[in-house]
């Protein structure tokens, strides 16, 4: 996709592919921090704006429609939704921010619960930060950028909806992006583009998060 795209080896895609086709079963959804489990597992948190294609992603991942469907249920969007992939990694898929119009309240919520939730969770490895490559990063993705940096949590920027776009409109996107995201200290420098309607990098992402689990 570009120059910042990472190469995996035939092994890794492996890794990644027996990882999410083993068992994956939804915890529980936390909506204040006293629910959120106790876990000795390395943890992977999917954020990302409402509608950015976070729960198609995470269905693709694991390959369960119904997975995600949970976290997009009324009531269930506020809160953060843990996924286990048998004893090797948790997936927690937090809320999705920047509705269109968000009140102050929302923001805030969203900031309270996942603010504590990022400073205090000692297993957390990475935050997968989806940004939509038709729109590319906008204010509020900066803005949880900023939260991320002073949180000091590594996060990787991964794009979805790719097939929205034409490859040449692609490579151009993912270097804006990735320009926008060398701007915050603590952003990983590797980017994958994916699509969960043709799953293009939906392998290479697993790849990535299996590096990152327990073996
Ligand atoms: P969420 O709010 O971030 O969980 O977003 P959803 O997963 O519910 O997706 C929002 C909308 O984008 C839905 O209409 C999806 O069908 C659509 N969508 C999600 N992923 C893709 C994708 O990779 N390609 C395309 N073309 N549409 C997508």
């Amino acid at each position: 996709m570009s120059a910042t795209a990472p190469d995996f080896s035939h092994n890794a895609m492996e890794r990644g592919r027996l990882l999410f086709a083993g068992p994956c079963d939804f915890v529980l959804g936390a909506s204040s921090l006293e629910h959120i489990p106790e876990s000795s597992l390395p943890e992977i948190a999917f954020a990302g704006r409402s509608n950015v294609g976070k729960s198609s992603l995470v269905n693709a991942l694991t390959g369960r429609k119904t997975l995600a469907r949970v976290s997009n249920t009324p009531g269930r969007t506020r809160e953060i939704n843990f996924f286990r992939l048998g004893s090797k990694l948790m997936l927690a898929d937090l809320p999705g921010y920047g509705f269109a119009r968000a009140s102050k309240t929302d923001s805030e919520r969203w900031g309270g619960l996942v603010i504590d939730y990022l400073r205090g969770r000692p297993t957390l490895r990475r935050v997968i930060l989806l940004i939509d490559s038709r729109r590319g990063v906008l204010r509020n993705d900066d803005d949880v950028m900023d939260v991320l940096d002073r949180a000091a949590v590594s996060y990787q920027v991964t794009l979805t909806k790719t097939d929205k776009l034409k490859p040449s409109e692609l490579v151009a996107v993912a270097a804006r992006v990735a320009a926008d995201a060398r701007k915050h200290g603590a952003a990983h420098p590797e980017m994958i583009g994916t699509s969960s309607e043709t799953g293009a990098g939906i392998p290479e992402l697993r790849a990535e998060l299996a590096a990152l689990a327990d073996t």
